[in-house]
């Protein structure tokens, strides 16, 4: 019997427009809801706009338009945002939806009629930016801390719902289910709050006050809470009471939250459910923000941008994985554009993008263009191990929500066939027709390794892996994405016909380095005899190569991406002795304080150390891992 999972992001709330943070929120819910449909499990995937209160009937005034003309606009962008963010949503909700208003009006009467909604009058300090009575405690200074602004004192009859008749309840319920809150730094939070007596939430407003509201439906001069309204579209999204899928997917449902809607989620919401007679949540998720400020942001890429820009510049499948590899689920992040080219640079263009590049090339060149055909016995055991280890620890990852944990997983696994290709040396072997089945085997093994990894990547960034299957021949996979087919050793089509695509995350090359590199050069002529002061004006440096293309019309130039501290093009005539495809991940000896020059159009920055051997060029290297960007001396 297959699983089921149900995921919701909070519903936006529509006075001010999309930032980082809700972007963050909605691609952690998109990852978990695609991982649980590619392990096969029934999901549903809800994320909306939450749109009545007093903030939003204020904003629409200042704007000068009605109410629901002003959600009608801000609920747009973040419906906008879903195919922007390639958010995989089943469902986008709004609480002006008639459904939803029916749903609560349905919910507050049942409430009402089983006694724990009451009249009352209350007198209390009111702050309108929070949009409620704010206790003794949380006044600092006679204003409220959040806000700024003096609450003002309202006495008014209003509406109450009897909270605190199930605080024992909630707090038993809290410690009984570990993982009801987590991670647990929030459960604590929680708890803690429960500590102190809970008061009952006052859930109406009167209409002389707010129009922008539900009406309630036991009297018509009050109009709903707006959290009481807005968290009920988590049932209202999935047909309650009577519908299929709120059987279905209510017993599993996963709330995801940033830390600042804890309480609501974790004190209101536990409680309403129980009063009216519905199971509590699984799980609620709760993560830390990101601190993006501008002062925060790089300056050295020359504009100052806003992060959620930076998936236009960089692309968007980078921008995903920055934010789900650099925030530990649950604590605070820094926002960073130098964090974010550099994650783009060494995870994404060297190890990812390089692997992916080059054994395409290589496979194309030796395999006549096609996936090869090899015997059961040559299938590697041990990238096929490392394949299943992988999807073991991403599993657990995703169990615990430390989704950084499962792309270090990954990264391993990029890693270790990366050090395949190094160990086995496809380009030695192609040189003896002898080695021919060796050759098909490592070569096969390699594609069968692309998949899996396209496969681990998906949740995360489903466009790269559809790319990465379509350039080994899985096109058929790309639409139908299933964890488990990593466990079929078997599971390329032989012949099917391997393409080369574009570089799926060029290097992005910072400003500030060009320059540097520009000052730095000074010319040194080398004579038969030198003292030791001369010798040490030469710059030697251990460089490691990163990318490597032939420079077009030349066939004996070789264009290298180095990285000797810095990143650096260095032009190479060993382009007859070499291939590109051998050369990456390297370390070999440059001069670094070469003067620039332009070879075939190609600006070089500096010269690698080769030598002559009677079989052509040699390129010097070391006997064992260099530190890369060291001096040789
Ligand atoms: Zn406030």
């Amino acid at each position: 019997m297959s699983k089921s999972f149900y995921i919701t992001t909070p519903i936006y709330y529509v006075n001010a427009s999309p930032h980082i943070g809700h972007a963050y929120t909605t691609i952690v819910a998109d990852v978990l809801a695609r991982y649980h449909r590619m392990i096969g499990d029934k999901t549903f995937f809800v994320t909306g706009t939450d749109e009545h209160g007093d903030k939003i009937a204020e904003a629409a005034q200042k704007a000068g338009i009605t109410p629901k003309e002003y959600t009608d606009k801000i609920s747009a962008q973040f419906r906008e945002l879903c195919p922007e963010l390639f958010i995989s949503n089943d469902y986008f909700i709004r609480t002006t939806d008639a459904n939803h208003i029916q749903t609560v009006r349905y919910i507050l009467q049942k409430v009402y009629d089983s006694g724990d909604i009451y009249f009352g009058s209350y007198g209390g300090y009111y702050c309108f930016g929070c949009e409620r009575f704010l206790t003794e405690k949380e006044i600092v200074d006679n204003k409220c801390p959040e806000h700024g602004r003096e609450p003002k004192y309202i006495e008014e009859k209003n509406y109450f719902f009897k909270m605190s008749k199930y605080q024992e309840w909630l707090i038993d319920h809290i410690k009984k289910n570990h993982d009801f809150i987590r991670p647990e730094r929030y459960k604590n939070e929680a708890l803690a709050f429960l500590r102190d007596p809970l008061e009952d939430l006052c859930i109406s407003r009167p209409k002389t006050r707010l129009e922008w509201g539900i009406t309630l439906p036991f009297d018509e001069n009050y109009v709903t809470y707006v959290w009481f309204d807005a968290l009920i579209n988590y049932v209202t999204a999935l047909d309650y009471p009577d519908g299929k899928n709120f059987k279905k997917f209510w017993p599993v449902a996963e709330h995801l939250i940033a830390k600042d809607i804890l309480k609501p989620h974790g004190i209101y919401w536990p409680t309403m459910l129980k009063a009216a007679g519905i199971e509590p949540y699984q799980h609620l998720n709760v993560h830390g923000y990101w601190n993006s400020g501008q002062s925060k942001m790089s300056k050295s890429l020359g504009n100052i941008v806003r992060p959620l820009d930076l998936k236009d510049k960089y692309g968007l499948d980078a921008f995903r994985y920055f934010l789900l590899r650099d925030m530990v689920f649950g604590l605070d992040s820094n926002f960073s554009e130098e964090a974010f080219v550099g994650r783009l640079n060494s995870d994404l263009a060297n190890d990812l993008g390089n692997l992916v590049s080059r054994t395409i090339a290589m496979a194309i060149k030796y395999c006549d263009g096609k996936v090869p055909e090899i015997s059961k016995k040559e299938k590697s055991p041990a990238l096929y191990e490392a394949a299943l280890k992988t999807v073991a620890e991403v599993d657990s990852s995703f169990k615990d929500m430390s989704l950084h944990k499962a792309l270090i997983s990954i990264w391993e696994f990029i890693n270790i066939t990366n050090k395949y290709i190094v160990e086995n040396e496809p380009w030695t072997l192609v040189k003896d027709p002898a080695n021919k089945g060796k050759l098909m085997a490592i070569m096969y093994n390699l594609l069968l390794a692309l998949r899996s990894i396209a496969i681990l990547i998906s949740p995360f960034m489903p466009q790269t892996a559809e790319k990465i299957l379509r350039q080994i021949g899985a096109t058929d996979e790309t639409k139908n994405l299933n964890l488990a087919g990593i466990k079929k050793h078997d599971s390329l089509k032989v012949g099917s016909p391997l393409t080369r695509g574009d570089s799926l995350f060029p290097r992005i090359v910072q400003e500030k380095e060009t320059q540097t590199k520009e000052k730095k050069s000074s010319m040194i002529d080398l004579k038969p005899e030198i003292d030791y002061e001369e010798f040490a004006k030469v710059d030697l440096r251990v460089a490691k190569i990163l990318t490597a293309e032939a420079v077009p019309k030349s066939n004996k130039l070789l264009k290298l991406k180095v990285d000797i501290g810095e990143e650096r093009t260095i032009v190479a005539g060993i382009g007859k002795d070499y291939s590109p495809e051998e050369l990456i991940g390297r370390q070999i000896l440059v001069v670094a304080n070469l003067k620039p020059v332009k070879l075939m159009g190609v600006e070089s920055y500096g010269m690698l150390l080769a030598t002559d051997t009677d079989k052509g060029l040699t390129v010097l290297k070391f006997d064992r891992e260099a530190k890369t960007g060291g001096k040789v001396r």
